[in-house]
């Protein structure tokens, strides 16, 4: 291959800015390992049959974004599209929801794959964290899980996103709305596709984007005019504890996920410096999940924050993460003899915990001192053969410039002692 290039629709993450997805990463699942989620691990791909059941057959995501795929032993398979089937399938199979300790919360962090046209903050692999909380029905779950994303995203600096709420009903008074809405939908003027979808899966319709749709959805009617009592009871207390909580939410009627296995709660984060791809998470209540795929009646919610949007929504908001550099100690050998007597230097730091790095190669001192500038070391451990006739090294600051010569058997601890 004489040219080097990613996949269409993927990028390679790359340090420095690598280390500020790793950041996002680690605050959005802060909170989680905060709250009683623990850690879960699947594969990378699934048996297609879950994701068409699990996500739906009638959605983009499975119609249209799914890599499937059949192995040379005959197996169809898919990459995974998304987080929830896949953590479901693996609590039952380890029968993790047997034994009475419900909710299991667990929480993931990985690649996903979806077929899509690429634009800014739509790729073909992409990395999300995700959180589920598996069989139980309370509102106060619900809550939890929009306030530990409200959380995380605070926790970065984040603060032109918004949270978007609704109630998708449940399986007593959705079917009615469901009902009433595809008598009012086959009365417009659709096209073939959106007349399927109107038989398959009519409230994706009122997310249809398009004008020529939108303009003829006044008047469509309102899921909340259609809500039973319990449903309507359970979303007071969800917006009730959110409140309470100061975390701030938007009603939004027109939030849904068409599938009959999504339930109740439904949000959405929405950012604001982002244009189209503007959801950077979402989740919600599937309460028939698990019944869809073969399971037991587990009532379960949860979300999916979007690592690449999360990093956009850093940029836009002009928000840098406060990292702290990779090396704190950059180790420069002057000779054979020193480069033998810094390595051991180096092994004796790096076991003291403190980063430090080495000037490989057999550079000289010049270029050497240029990587430790570059490196964001604030210390260099600088040696030639007169340093070590003498048993020292110079460490020199590589702020103010400042050099003292150390003893070597002191080094570990007048480093540890400068960086404080
Ligand atoms: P969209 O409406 O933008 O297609 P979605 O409803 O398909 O989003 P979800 O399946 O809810 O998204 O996934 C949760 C989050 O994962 C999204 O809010 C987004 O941040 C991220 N995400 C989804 N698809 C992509 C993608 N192709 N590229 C980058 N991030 C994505
Ligand atoms: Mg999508």
């Amino acid at each position: 291959m004489s040219t080097f290039q990613a996949p269409k629709g993927t990028y390679d993450l790359l340090p420095p800015n690598s280390a500020t997805y790793l950041a996002v990463r680690e605050a959005i699942s802060a909170p989680l390992r905060n709250s009683g989620y623990g850690y879960i691990e699947t594969p990378g791909f699934e048996n297609v049959e879950l994701f068409a059941r699990g996500v739906g057959e009638s959605t983009d995501i499975v119609t249209k974004e799914m890599y499937a795929f059949e192995t040379k032993g005959g197996d169809r398979l898919a990459l995974r599209p998304e987080g929830t089937a896949s953590v479901l399938r693996a609590a039952l199979e380890a029968n993790l929801h047997k034994g009475g300790n419900l909710p299991v919360k667990l929480w993931y962090s990985g690649s996903y794959y979806r077929y899509e046209r690429p634009q800014k903050g739509r790729y073909r692999h992409f990395s999300q964290v995700g959180a589920e909380a598996i069989g139980a029905e309370d509102p106060a779950l619900d809550a939890e899980l929009i306030i530990l994303a409200d959380q995380a995203y605070r926790s970065l600096g984040l603060r032109d996103f918004r949270i978007l709420l609704n109630s998708l009903g449940d399986k007593e008074c959705r079917p009615v709305y469901r009902a009433a809405l595809q008598e009012f939908l086959r009365g417009l003027d659709l096209d073939d596709d959106t007349r399927r979808r109107v038989d398959i899966n009519p409230l994706r319709v009122l997310d249809d984007k398009r004008e020529s749709v939108r303009k003829q959805l006044t008047g469509a009617p309102a899921l909340g005019d259609y809500l039973c009592e319990a449903c309507k009871a359970y979303h007071e207390q969800v917006r009730e504890l959110l409140t309470a909580a100061g975390v701030a939410f938007e009603d939004d009627a027109n939030l849904v996920r068409g599938l009959d296995y999504y339930t109740r709660t439904t949000f959405e984060f929405v950012h604001d410096g982002l244009g189209s791809q503007s959801a950077v998470g979402g989740g919600g209540r599937y309460d028939g999940l698990s019944e869809m795929i073969g399971g037991p009646a587990l009532p379960s919610v949860g979300w999916a924050l979007g690592v690449d949007r999360t990093v956009l929504a850093l940029e836009a908001e002009g928000v840098t993460l406060d990292i702290p550099a990779a090396t704190a100690v950059y180790a420069v050998p002057l000779g054979e003899e020193a480069r033998r007597v810094l390595f051991g230097q180096v092994t004796a730091l790096r076991k003291a915990g403190i980063a430090t790095d080495f000037a490989f190669g057999g550079k000289g001192l010049k270029n050497a001192m240029k990587s430790a500038n570059r490196s964001g070391a604030r210390l260099a451990l600088v040696a030639g053969e007169r340093d070590l006739a003498e048993g020292v090294v110079q460490l020199k600051n590589l702020e103010s410039g400042e050099q003292t010569a150390v003893p070597l058997d002191a080094v570990v601890d007048e480093v540890r002692r400068t960086l404080g």
